[in-house]
């Protein structure tokens, strides 16, 4: 990054130390992971100075050859990891792919159900403070009180009584498989659209670690820097010719501009990687680790959301860890905490949340990213016992600095073992 360094030291500083934080800590946070050295040289690429608007072979301006196969190679490669029939590679994140899902089949008015947002949903299903809770009725499941799980019964229950238009499944905080065959059923039942969102499980469904929703569902939308270990970005898939039409018309013209053409390069590298066998161990491992992780923290006494974990993240039930004067530590409390240790995690609420958003009474932990680095099993119970150590310290005395310092620099020094790009270090 020379002439970064020359024309902009400010943003090259910067640029420097977000990569020293990224090594130095770990990276904890059940949505974020380490693209390859080459999804990152096609996204930092010269396809960023093209306009590109429509689709191969029907573009709205001239010189498209190269980015016409460039698109088709990414669409090809997307639909032959998930096996659809039709793949939009252009919505530029999560929540785009999931608002032109509704703009495709829906009316302003029409009425949605959906997971929810403090139950592991997500904003783009319809959050009040969202675009697509203004546009749409929504109403939401939640998870069954005592088993934590959603209760495929009472969504339908609830699926007859509202009969919504569409119906959204998938969670950004929900640790267990989902049935994407009972959510089409419930859809089916009361004539909705099935949408699955699997922006945070879509690199273990493409490895075959959790069940598909494609060709199950009519709509799946997903982003690709989750699991799937891609650039920053949506993509929405089908296996109805019929509503692959209507979704193209959705991206464009419907709601977005000319597509970013690097990032979608940078998404069929990452397909491509997808495909290969690296990828689906390295799938594999995700859930290994997340499963050792969860063992290793229950065996230290903490509680987890559904008493465990099926995919790459875990929840902690923080209400169970009390302090001398019986009040528990809290979401922000240990997100903060454990962020001076240098792991990096994320406050959440919980199903049975008294807390505010802003503070919560959970812990969001996910494998993904230090899995990339290539940490394994034992190495997840380090972390989890480091975790441990830092909450019942702090636990038993707020003010106390004793484990984070202690455990800050165990961190450093094993962090630097797994260098995120091996090859340039
Ligand atoms: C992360 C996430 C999204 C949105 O992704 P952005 O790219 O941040 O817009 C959508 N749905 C679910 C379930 C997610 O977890």
């Amino acid at each position: 990054m020379s002439d970064l360094a020359k024309h902009d030291p400010e943003i090259f500083a910067l640029i420097e130390k977000e990569y020293g934080r990224q090594v130095n800590g770990l990276e904890l946070i059940a949505s974020e992971n380490v693209v390859s050295k080459s999804v990152l040289e096609a996204v930092g690429s010269i396809l960023t100075n093209k306009y590109a608007e429509g689709y191969p072979g029907k573009r709205y301006y001239g010189g498209c050859e190269f980015h016409d196969v460039i698109e088709n190679l990414a669409r090809d490669r997307l639909c032959k990891l998930f096996g659809a029939t039709h793949a939009n590679v252009q919505a530029v994140s999560g929540s785009q792919a999931n608002q032109e899902v509704y703009f495709a089949v829906m009316q302003p008015k029409d009425r949605m159900m959906s997971q929810d947002l403090s139950q592991g949903g997500h904003l783009s299903h319809g959050s009040p403070v969202n675009i697509t809770g203004k546009l749409y009725e929504v109403t939401h499941y939640g998870v069954d009180k005592e088993t934590e799980t959603l209760d495929y019964a009472q969504i339908a229950e609830q699926a007859r009584q509202i009969k919504p238009q569409m119906i959204v499944c998938g969670a950004s905080a929900y640790p267990r498989i989902i049935d994407f065959k009972a959510f089409k059923e419930i859809a089916e039942d009361v004539g909705a659209y099935c949408t699955a969102d699997i922006a945070h499980i879509a690199g273990l469904v493409a490895a075959g670690e959790h069940p598909s929703p494609v060709g199950v569902v009519d709509f799946t939308t997903t982003t690709t820097h989750k699991t799937l270990r891609g650039p920053r970005g949506g993509a929405i898939m089908t296996t109805d010719d019929e509503l692959g039409v209507k979704i193209d018309r959705s991206v464009f013209p419907g709601t977005q501009g000319g597509p970013l053409m690097h990032v979608i390069a940078g998404k069929a590298v990452c397909f491509k990687e997808a495909l290969s066998p690296d990828f689906k161990a390295y799938a594999k491992q995700i859930v290994k680790n997340s499963k050792k992780m969860a063992k290793v923290l229950m065996d230290e006494g903490f509680t987890l959301v559904s008493g465990g974990t099926d995919n790459h993240l875990l929840l902690m039930n923080l209400s169970t860890l009390k302090d001398a004067t019986g009040k528990h530590i809290t979401g922000l409390e240990a997100e903060t905490v454990l962020g001076q240790a240098g792991i990096t995690v994320n406050k959440n609420t919980i199903p049975s949340e008294k807390l505010s958003p802003f503070v919560t009474s959970g812990l969001r932990i996910g494998t993904p990213a230090v899995t990339s680095r290539g940490m394994k099993e034992d190495d997840m119970e380090k972390i989890a016992l480091w975790i441990s150590r830092v909450l019942k310290d702090v636990a038993k005395d707020r003010s106390s600095k004793t484990e984070i310092n202690a455990v800050k620099k165990e961190v450093t020094e094993f962090a630097a073992k797994f260098p995120l790009y091996p090859e340039v270090n």
